[in-house]
């Protein structure tokens, strides 16, 4: 019955990692990978999910399905984290929420949500580029995704007036995916003063902000700061939507812990929204793992974990940061480039968009055995005190 059924093609991250995997040799190195790394190239399991994870299981406790929409003490947690301790919206009690299976778990039901309810001509704008994933994920859910300006490749920075004009002139109703920090792949996100611009074009446009918040504290290494742009538009009065994922900030990347909230006009619309969630989510898989939020809550909830979290979740974020200056300055001061590399250090998160041709990064992997998106992209987070030399001299290799 399959007989005709073609070979897809390999996803083109992991295809990066197979290659990776199969070169032997000493200096390799992998910039593709989109998960955190320490300074010896290594996952990092965090300290508060150790200590929660020996708490939960010291309570012995039983594995019995949990609500369609998740557990409710990781979802209230998970919206103070994201909407802010004091946001009227949560005061109101005006935001339906879902636990999902990680960022991509909601996304999917968020585009599911928006196909039924606001129907399937829905345009939903992303940013050209972004994260693959959001097309296949729209267009999967029967919606028509299309692109808004973004990255200017001029300045390797944010094309403010394209996106502003592209958004203004969408059709009324539409949807705009809109990365809340860490923007994947380039790593440029507006200042505080250009949200508020995008603020008013979605207001005038009628334009419904889609926010996928999924680098929260990794970026910037403050939570409050990397929430900044959702919590404007929500204390603006906008509904939006938003995707949040624990992927991440704790982690928790296998263990898929996210969710999905809608910030409605009133408790009433909330409850009636919230029941659509429950009719949507319930013949997909019925209800979410447990485990993962389990850990999730205890690290928001339990004050010591939290503050460890806190502490933990900047680390990351530095030992990025530092590593986008190393890089710079070997590019600039020791491998006296005539390029400006100015842009790694305005980028910010997992991500860095370098700038790099096809035609280089074919020559990186071939001469220098260093593994990378052929957009240019680079996972921040595969360089480390030993290969930053290695790394910047490569790349002065290929691009002068
Ligand atoms: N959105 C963006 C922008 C991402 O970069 C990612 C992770 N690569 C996700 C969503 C979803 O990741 P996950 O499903 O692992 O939470």
């Amino acid at each position: 019955i399959w007989a005709n059924i073609k070979m897809g093609p390999p996803d083109p991250i992991l295809g990066i990692n197979e290659a990776f995997k199969k070169d032997s040799h000493p200096l390799k190195v992998n910039l593709g990978v989109g998960a955190f790394r320490d300074d010896n190239g290594k996952p990092k399991v965090l300290d508060c999910v150790r200590k929660a994870e020996k708490i939960i299981s010291e309570k012995n406790l039983d594995k019995e399905y949990i609500p369609i929409v998740g557990l409710p003490q990781f979802n209230s947690e998970a919206l103070k984290l994201a909407y802010g301790e004091n946001s009227s919206a949560l005061k109101e009690d005006r935001v339906a929420v879902t636990q999902t299976l990680s960022g991509t778990g909601a996304l999917r039901i968020g585009g599911a949500f928006i196909e039924r309810f606001l129907g399937k001509d829905t345009t939903v704008y992303v940013p050209g580029p972004t994260w693959g994933n959001h097309i296949s994920v729209f267009k999967d859910c029967g919606l028509q995704p299309k692109e808004y300006r973004y990255y200017d490749k001029k300045t390797n920075g944010l094309d403010i007036a394209g996106l502003l004009e592209d958004l203004s002139s969408a059709k009324p109703g539409s949807v705009a995916l809109l990365h809340g920090c860490a923007h994947n792949p380039t790593g440029v996100d507006p200042t505080f003063e250009q949200w508020k611009q995008i603020l008013e074009v979605c207001k005038k446009n009628s334009i419904i902000p889609f926010f996928d918040v999924a680098y929260q504290g990794f970026a910037s290494g403050d939570t409050n700061f990397d929430a900044q742009s959702l919590r404007l538009f929500v204390d603006s009065g906008v509904s939006i939507m938003l995707s949040q994922s624990f992927a991440k900030n704790m982690g928790l990347y296998g263990e898929r812990v996210g969710t999905f909230s809608v910030v409605c006009a009133s408790s009433e619309e909330k409850d009636r929204v919230l029941s659509q969630f429950k009719i949507l989510i319930r013949p997909i898989y019925s209800s979410p793992p447990v485990n993962g939020a389990r850990i999730a809550a205890e690290v928001l909830s339990n004050p010591e974990l939290n503050k460890l979290w806190l502490t933990e979740v900047k680390g990351m974020a530095d030992r990025i940061i530092s590593m986008r200056s190393l890089l710079r300055k070997h590019l600039e001061e020791d491998c006296k480039s005539s390029l400006s590399w100015k842009h790694i250090t305005d980028q910010i998160g997992m991500f860095c968009f370098t700038g790099i041709s096809p035609e280089a990064v074919d020559r990186l992997k071939d001469e220098f055995h260093i593994y990378l998106t052929r957009n240019g992209r680079i996972s921040m987070a595969g360089i480390t005190t030993k290969n930053v030399r290695y790394v910047a001299e490569s790349f002065h290799e290929v691009t002068k």
